[in-house]
């Protein structure tokens, strides 16, 4: 199977999926969109409203910024692979839970396996928790760090910073260093801090 296959083979899935709660009052699974050979992969949250309607990641308040912060950096929407850390819409948008998360996960993993990107941006503390537990977003937001031989690049989530004025030009700033470490990722991991929760938690080894 190519990796577009799988990647179409996971929307299928994901929209006939009954593996959590959230299938019951959602109107689209939002699997993800963009190429299979994708550099960078975001991996947000989950589906909001816009999202849930249209079957597309993104495309609400949260994503328009995503876009003017992509632009920033000379890069489009479709350059990268967009995705979600649940796949369905949390009604009324409250936190995705555990068991959600849970049952969602194989569906990130089998999509990250296929892209192979060369780096992950975590948008916001759920899909940051996802590859590194405990950490705190306020202390490693914008920096690199290799988890399990991959490049991520936690980043505080765009409709944070858009309630939150003061987050907006940490997530600018942010944005515009990820140029530079793509450029280095593969063949600079010695100035990436290997975060060392990521080695004593099985569930996250099994992961990536
Ligand atoms: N917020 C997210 O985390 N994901 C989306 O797809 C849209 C908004």
């Amino acid at each position: 199977m190519t990796a577009s296959d799988v990647l179409l083979e996971i929307a299928q899935q994901a929209a006939e999926c009954q593996l959590c709660e959230l299938h019951h009052s959602r109107k689209n699974a939002v699997p993800g969109e963009g190429p299979a050979d994708a550099e960078i992969m975001l991996v947000g949250e989950g589906p909001g409203f816009h999202e849930n309607e249209q079957g597309r990641p993104f495309v609400g308040a949260a994503g328009k910024f995503l876009e003017e912060l992509l632009a920033s950096i000379d890069l489009s929407r479709e350059s990268v692979f967009i995705s979600n850390v649940v796949k369905c819409r949390p009604p009324g948008n409250r936190d995705p839970q555990i068991a959600e998360l849970e049952a969602c996960q194989p569906y990130l993993e089998r999509q990250i396996q296929a892209i192979n990107p060369k780096a992950i941006v975590t948008l916001g503390r759920f899909s940051m928790a996802t590859f590194i537990p405990n950490a705190k977003i306020s202390q490693i937001h914008g920096n690199q760090l290799l988890v399990n031989g991959r490049m991520i690049v936690p980043m505080f989530h765009p409709a944070a910073a858009l309630h939150q004025p003061s987050l907006r030009p940490l997530i600018e700033a942010d944005f515009k260093k990820l140029p530079g470490m793509i450029a280095g990722a593969g063949n600079k991991t010695d100035d990436m801090d290997e975060k060392p929760g990521s080695t004593s938690n099985p569930e996250q080894l099994s992961l990536f």
